[in-house]
């Protein structure tokens, strides 16, 4: 709570890219990882991430059912940077039963069904990198919908007993696409065909311009539960 508190104080008023150095100096670069699905957010991350340290670690959890287009940015971001990715990927073996037993698209069956595939499939997965950091940097953003709005720049993971940091956490859409623009920053095509939040291809979808940012994921289910479990607000005030 009182280191929790203190975090707290040093970074108000710092700008995302202070933020960063901040993490990177507070933590070590071996004991900080940036978690990057190829979003908008964290494309300028990584920029900002990249222009400010070599030894930056930046992780991502291949499902095994993201979009083409999220392999292609993937590989554009490698090239301009000269990066490797920290490549996440499920059991095998936990896929293979999921599959043979409930099918490839369980996921629409029910929610249970669609949170079992995103525990097997990111969740363990994002345990066990966790598991060999202090903090993790995300691109968590207030006005992302109602799962977001009570982000803050730091806070106490609870379920990964971690610190997770948000350096965007004030930022707007505008913000984002500004900076990706202005740095002329990788980004996922699919953005340019009315997608505004990527992640597998069977439970991501494009949406109309008045619609909710996060609208076109699991679009079948309730908007509370738009989250896989990777970013529900487990963060609590009292550790730390
Ligand atoms: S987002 Fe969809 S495909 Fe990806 S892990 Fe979750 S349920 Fe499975």
């Amino acid at each position: 709570m009182e280191k929790l508190e203190q975090y707290k104080k040093e970074l108000a008023g710092k700008n995302a890219e202070e933020t960063l150095a901040w993490s990177l100096r507070k933590f070590g670069a071996e004991r900080v990882i940036l978690a990057s699905s190829f979003s908008a957010e964290d494309q300028v991350l990584t920029d900002m991430l990249c222009k400010s340290s070599h030894s930056a670690r930046i992780f991502t959890l291949d499902t095994g059912r993201l979009f083409q287009e999220t392999y292609d940015v993937m590989q554009r971001s490698m090239d301009k940077y000269q990066i490797r990715y920290e490549t996440c990927v499920p059991d095998s073996g936990e896929v293979a039963t999921l599959v043979s037993a409930e099918g490839p698209n369980a996921m629409y069956a029910s929610r249970k069904k669609r949170e079992r595939c995103c525990e097997i499939r990111k969740i363990r997965p994002l345990k066990k990198i966790l598991a060999t950091a202090d903090a993790w940097i995300c691109g968590l953003r207030r006005d992302q919908g109602l799962t977001r709005k009570e982000t803050e720049v730091i806070e106490w993971d609870a379920a990964h007993g971690i610190y997770k940091i948000s350096p965007l956490f004030d930022w707007s859409e505008d913000d984002v696409w500004q900076y990706i623009r202005r740095h002329d920053v990788p980004y996922n095509a699919l953005y340019d065909r009315g997608f505004r939040s990527i992640g597998c291809a069977p439970c991501t979808r494009a949406t109309a311009p008045d619609q909710d940012i996060r609208a076109g994921r699991w679009w079948w289910e309730d908007p509370e539960h738009k989250e896989c479990g990777l970013h529900r607000h487990t963060a609590i005030p009292g550790k730390g």
